[in-house]
């Protein structure tokens, strides 16, 4: 036989692949997309993937072996590589980054993921192998490296893979994974009972027990027991179901050996019968945005529509999915991850019935792993996989096989963009080179498309459509600009309202009408002060004044997580005159509890959406209107129809325009656009109250005129003039170490080896807004690139200059982050 040898990718932080040698006896069951238990380093195990194989003898001296296959079908096609590959050149990371973001942890086997016992009783035969492990786990929980420690030789990552096969185990990422895999109980005949015959001879022994013989018949009708299509096992729930029977008649049935009931891990992700409804007929305004979607499509890639709030774009998705659908082929459907709500999940679910695969991340490992092999799965047997799959971020590197249609909604969102760990990539552009990669087509949708995607709409790179009508005749709402500065010193506030909200917040509850307020801050107020000395609490890890919880009495740090109990006194110079400065979403609602008395108040921020079911409920109760004011964060803005919402107030403008980013006013824009967008759908006009200090501001003005393009015009002058994206590239680098000193060093180290590129605008090193987050101090440089310029050439002196400065030795265990197109 001839050698073989395979190129794996490691989950490590590693250039390149590295080469093993493939043992005769695996050649024929080897091939890409797999993975491989191979040994890396003195004494470690991993499970790598196999990236390509080669008959060619590679140059390495001492090359070692695949030790076993654990897949039997390639978990990665080859089309997927294609874009690992271009998002390690693009982001600057290595292939096993790609790889630990890529994989859902269930499919990773990385040496710090824990397993657990699931606790399933299934009747399956156990190998010596796999009763090995077994029995290490009854002991405890287990890190996949204690397990390569503690049982050497005699640990196989067959015997794992396979027991996660037959549910007995199950692996996650998180030490302190509250997850527990679902089980259910089943009720089946017992084991015994092998005919008919031996049934009735043993039912006669029930001939007392009336209900018992009740329940027994009305099993073998259920399941149609010793009938040609007889169900061998039924869940416990479903057979008492609708009837008197009490569960304790099945734990009597299964002591006299007549059914046996057991527990049997069961999906989540709950395959329901969907009553399929025809998808709705679209208003004329949305017949010819889809129109020239379509005639876009026909010489461009990509396709922009620009569609303002409750014009109807899902509906536009939806239509177009179908029709892409229709040709055999599959379609990915991102948005962001607070979008992700009930009300878009069922639409799909309604329209596709469960063809339609949800990918997020509050699911646990295990149903990700399930989405992830439906999505695999349609390759092979397309009646059975996922077609469509609608996910957050990270639903981009899914293995499509046919990809025809990606949907990129709210484009302009900023949570596409993966902040930390490396890959930061961003989910939108990812989808664009998927579609070029698969020649798929792409259609980026938004009431206000973010600037980057607008410029290439402009530049005829990306299609573009406009839809400037709202569904059914609604109108977009009435913006009204408050003055906070006037309204203080005439002392006309209502405590944090200016009297223009006041008031239509009155009328409106008058008229049985909901409300929204939005602040973009939660907890009670974002510092306190000693009123004597001027004292500001802040936290001790980070660099950041710590934010007042009322509720809980205390304070705590956004970023770490650092809290406690607020002192009495000032702890520097002993005042107890301590008071709150500015406010957040805990607040408000304390504040308008007070002010309308009477009216249902809820709140929808990070602290009360802890739970799980927490979200919707609150979207629940708004719908149902009890609700009357909903007050919250950036959660209140998205996805979210209501149709009895008739104010919206946002509190306070200045924070977010005046946030200093070069992005600042192009977000303020989307943020307030999208809020007020919550205003007036399936009802009259809608007012909107924006309350600022900056009436006169010019963004607050367009804003109120609703002028989308003439901001953007603003802004592009600007950024063309600081040379900002659109106009030229960013490449940010984050220079870290607990030592401030070496964090000093370093990066000026780095800053002047950047600036002997000539060609490269190189800005810093500088303390970032926050520049200590958990005992690490940071500093910036940020890397302006002319378009014209080689990125590739300019990306691979960045990274040689990084390793230059983290090589020295007195640079040691400096982290640096290379950030392309930062947020
Ligand atoms: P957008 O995403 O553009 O803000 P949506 O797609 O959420 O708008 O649509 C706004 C509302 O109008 C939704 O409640 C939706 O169900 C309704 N709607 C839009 N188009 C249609 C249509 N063609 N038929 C029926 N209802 C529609
Ligand atoms: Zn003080
Ligand atoms: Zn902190």
């Amino acid at each position: 036989m001839p050698e073989l040898f395979a190129q794996v990718i490691l989950p490590l932080s590693l250039h390149g692949a590295y080469t093993y040698k493939v043992p005769a006896l695996l050649q024929n069951d080897i091939a890409p997309g797999k993975r491989v238990i191979v040994q890396f380093g003195k004494k470690k195990m991993y499970a790598a993937l196999v990236l390509s194989l080669s008959s060619e003898m590679p140059e390495e001296i001492e090359i070692k072996e695949v030790q076993q296959i654990l897949d039997e079908h390639p978990v990665v096609l080859p089309e997927n590589f294609r874009l690992w590959h271009w998002i390690a050149s693009y982001y600057c990371c290595t292939l096993g980054d790609v790889f630990r973001a890529a994989l859902p942890t269930g499919l990773k086997l990385e040496s710090k993921s824990k397993v657990f016992l699931t606790g399933a009783d299934t009747q399956v035969e156990i190998s010596d192998n796999e009763e090995i492990i077994l029995r290490q786990l009854e002991q405890d929980v287990c890190l996949l490296d204690d397990f390569q420690r503690k049982l050497g030789s005699n640990f196989s990552y067959a015997a794992l893979k396979s027991l996660m096969g037959k549910q007995l185990i199950y692996v996650e990422e998180k030490v302190n994974a509250k997850y527990k895999p679902k089980t259910e109980s089943f009720v089946k005949l017992h084991p015994e009972i092998d005919s008919e015959k031996t049934l009735n001879e043993k039912a006669e022994s029930l001939k007392r027990a009336k209900k018992q013989l009740q329940l027994l018949y009305h099993f073998c009708s259920a399941t149609n027991a010793f009938e040609p299509d007889q169900v061998i096992e039924i869940t416990k729930r479903e057979l008492l179901h609708g009837t008197s029977f009490s569960p304790s008649l099945v734990k009597e049935l299964d002591k006299k050996k007549l059914l046996k009931e057991f527990r049997k891990q069961v999906s989540r992700i709950e395959e329901e019968k969907i009553d399929q409804v025809s998808i709705n007929l679209l208003n004329k305004y949305q017949e010819k945005a889809l129109a020239e979607i379509k005639s876009e499509f026909e010489n461009k890639q990509v396709t922009l529509i620009h569609g303002i709030t409750a014009s109807g774009k899902t509906e536009i998705y939806i239509h177009l999915i179908d029709e892409i659908l229709k040709t055999g082929k599959q379609a990915l459907y991102l948005v962001p991850e607070i979008a992700l709500t009930t009300q878009i999940i069922q639409r799909l679910k309604n329209v596709f019935g469960n063809k339609v695969g949800i990918y997020h991340s509050r699911l646990n490992s295990q149903e990700r792993v399930e989405i992830w092999e439906k999505t695999l799965q349609f390759q092979q047997e397309p009646g059975k996989g996922y077609q469509v799959v609608l996910g957050a971020r990270s639903a981009v590197f899914l293995p499509f096989s046919k990809i025809g249609l990606v949907i990129v909604d709210e484009e302009h969102e900023n949570s596409f963009k993966q902040f930390d760990p490396t890959p930061r990539y961003n989910a939108r552009d990812m989808a664009v080179i998927l579609g070029l990669q698969n020649n798929a087509k792409v259609l980026l949708g938004s009431a206000t498309p973010s600037y980057e995607s607008y410029y290439n709409a402009l530049a005829g790179k990306y299609g573009l459509v406009n839809l400037f009508k709202r569904h059914s005749e609604m109108q977009l709402p009435e913006i009204i600009v408050s003055d906070l500065k006037r309204a203080y010193k005439r002392k006309e506030m209502r405590s944090l309202l200016t009297p223009d909200l006041y008031e239509l917040m009155e009328t409106a509850l008058e008229k049985k009408e909901q409300i929204i307020l939005f602040q973009n801050r939660r907890g009670y107020s974002p510092f306190v002060e000693c009123f004597t000395c001027g004292h500001i609490p802040k936290c001790s890890n980070c660099d950041v004044s710590l934010t007042y919880h009322k509720y809980k009495r205390r304070l705590s740090c956004h970023y770490c997580g650092f809290s406690y109990q607020l002192p009495d006194k000032c702890d520097e110079c002993g005042s107890p005159e301590i008071k709150t400065r500015g406010f957040g979403t805990e607040k408000i609602e304390d504040e308008i509890k007070q002010l309308f008395r009477n009216a249902r108040i809820a709140r929808m921020d990070l602290d009360t959406t802890q739970s799980k079911d927490a979200f919707s409920k609150i979207v629940k109760n708004l719908e149902e209107r009890k609700t009357d004011i909903l007050i919250g964060t950036q959660m209140v803005t998205k996805g979210l129809d209501f149709d009895h919402v008739s104010v919206v107030g946002i509190l306070n403008a200045d924070n977010l325009i005046n946030f200093p980013d070069f992005r600042a006013h192009e977000r303020a824009y989307q943020l307030i656009s999208q809020v007020s967008g919550r205003a007036g759908r399936k009802y009259k006009r809608g007012k909107v109250v924006i309350q600022t200090s900056q009436p006169d501001h010019p963004l607050i003005e367009l804003i109120q005129k609703q002028d989308y393009q003439q901001a953007l015009n603003i802004q592009f002058e600007e950024r063309k003039f600081f040379k900002y994206p659109p106009f030229f590239r960013l490449i940010k680098i984050v220079v870290k170490h607990k030592n401030i000193d070496t964090v000093n060093r370093a990066s000026n180290q780095l800053a002047k080896l950047l600036k002997e590129y000539k060609h490269l605008i190189v800005m810093g090193p500088e303390f970032p807004l926050i520049s200590r987050i958990q005992l690490w101090h940071q500093k910036e440089i940020w890397i302006k690139i002319d378009k014209k310029l080689n990125l590739d050439l300019v990306k691979s002196g960045i990274v040689e200059s990084a390793k230059n400065v983290k090589k020295q030795p007195s640079n040691s265990n400096c982290v640096i982050n290379i950030d392309v197109d930062p947020y």
